[in-house]
């Protein structure tokens, strides 16, 4: 259903035997987390890579998609963790083969993309699981139960890293269709999508743009929450100044502050305590889930917001940014 969320019911299951997986993009995101979640969890068996360059000690490696989808693996699923200009065309790829799709954050590149995607993944009876991984801490979860029933008054999100030290050389990430600022910013969304009760809708945006590049390093959006409160965004992707992931929300009943992206909560001014986060293990363990029972869970709230401050946003030039 694209722009919205959807929780279809397709076909099959299977049937409780591990599930075969290929990874496709052996980047940081994919060494860093999928590897170690899939290694974790007894339901996956890592089969295949696909990647350009490298790959995994023990595990085939392929170049691309196409060949190691037709390199014989018996695979179910595979798992997209590319920069987000080519995940639609992979994933098309791989629910025309009749495969499970895992997408990494963002689903796509653009909204219409996902909504196609959904469409030949019910047809085909597969799994289809839009990530949003900065959902998956305890804290966001203590933050949703906490603000149901509660009337929200104003939200303030600063989301600022340093591209420098968070992304070196990820010359994608500032191509058109590599999101800039809303690489990282899109995870603050994903979150106030998720937690806050009502819609939300972007009023307006001004976006920073690099003479020499396609993609924002900054941004300043506007949004109403159930048309009444006003939600304030200041994201950033310069060099220097604080590295900051916060978003801090007044009610008619207290305030709350989600801190470190999503891992820390305060509740008027006091820590809360939570056990260790595992949003991977929680994504994993949802596919898995989803592919038994047959089930798709497609969610493009977000990247509707970004589509929006797109299409909407002033544009104001930067400097030419260099790595
Ligand atoms: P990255 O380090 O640049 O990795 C991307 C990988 O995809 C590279 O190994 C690249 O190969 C490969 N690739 C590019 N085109 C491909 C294709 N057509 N087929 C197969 N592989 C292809 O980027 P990243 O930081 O991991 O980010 C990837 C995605 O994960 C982004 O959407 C990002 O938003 C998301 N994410 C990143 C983080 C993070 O902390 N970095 C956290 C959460 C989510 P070569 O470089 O060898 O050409």
């Amino acid at each position: 259903m694209g722009v919205g969320m959807g929780n279809g019911v397709g076909g099959g299951g299977m049937g409780g035997g591990a599930v075969r997986l290929g990874l496709v993009g052996l980047g940081k995101i994919a060494r860093d987390q999928h590897v170690p979640a899939i290694a974790a969890n007894p339901r996956f068996a890592l089969v295949a890579t696909a990647s350009p360059h490298g790959g995994l000690d023990g595990v085939a490696a392929h170049a691309d998609l196409a060949t190691m989808l037709g390199a014989g693996h018996g695979l179910d699923a595979v798992a997209l963790c590319t920069p987000p200009a080519v995940r639609a065309g992979l994933a098309r790829l791989a629910l025309e083969a009749g495969l499970h799709v895992l997408l990494e954050k963002p689903p796509a590149a653009g909204i219409t993309q996902v909504a196609d995607l959904e469409a030949l993944a019910a047809r085909g009876g597969c799994s289809l699981l839009t990530t949003w991984h900065s959902r998956e801490t305890a804290a966001v979860d203590a933050a949703r139960a906490w603000l149901a029933g509660r009337r929200v008054e104003a939200v303030r999100v600063i989301w600022r890293e340093d591209v420098r030290r968070w992304h070196p050389g990820q010359d994608w990430l500032l191509a058109a269709g590599g999101f800039g600022v809303f690489d990282p910013a899109i995870n603050a969304l994903s979150i106030l999508t998720h937690i806050l009760p009502e819609p939300l809708a972007l009023e307006s945006a001004e976006l920073g743009i690099p003479d020499n590049r396609e993609a924002p390093m900054e941004a300043r959006l506007r949004l109403r929450h159930g048309g009444v409160a006003a939600v304030d965004c200041a994201l950033s992707i310069l060099p220097g100044g604080a590295q900051q992931w916060d978003i801090a929300i007044d009610t008619d009943a207290g305030a709350l502050l989600l801190s470190e992206g999503g891992h820390r909560l305060a509740v008027d001014g006091t820590a809360q305590a939570f056990d260790a986060n595992a949003e991977y293990a929680r994504l994993y363990a949802r596919f898995a889930g989803m592919i038994d029972a047959g089930t798709r869970d497609v969610d493009a709230r977000p990247l509707a917001l970004v589509a929006d401050a797109m299409m909407l946003g002033g544009r104001y030039r930067l400097p030419a940014f260099a790595f």
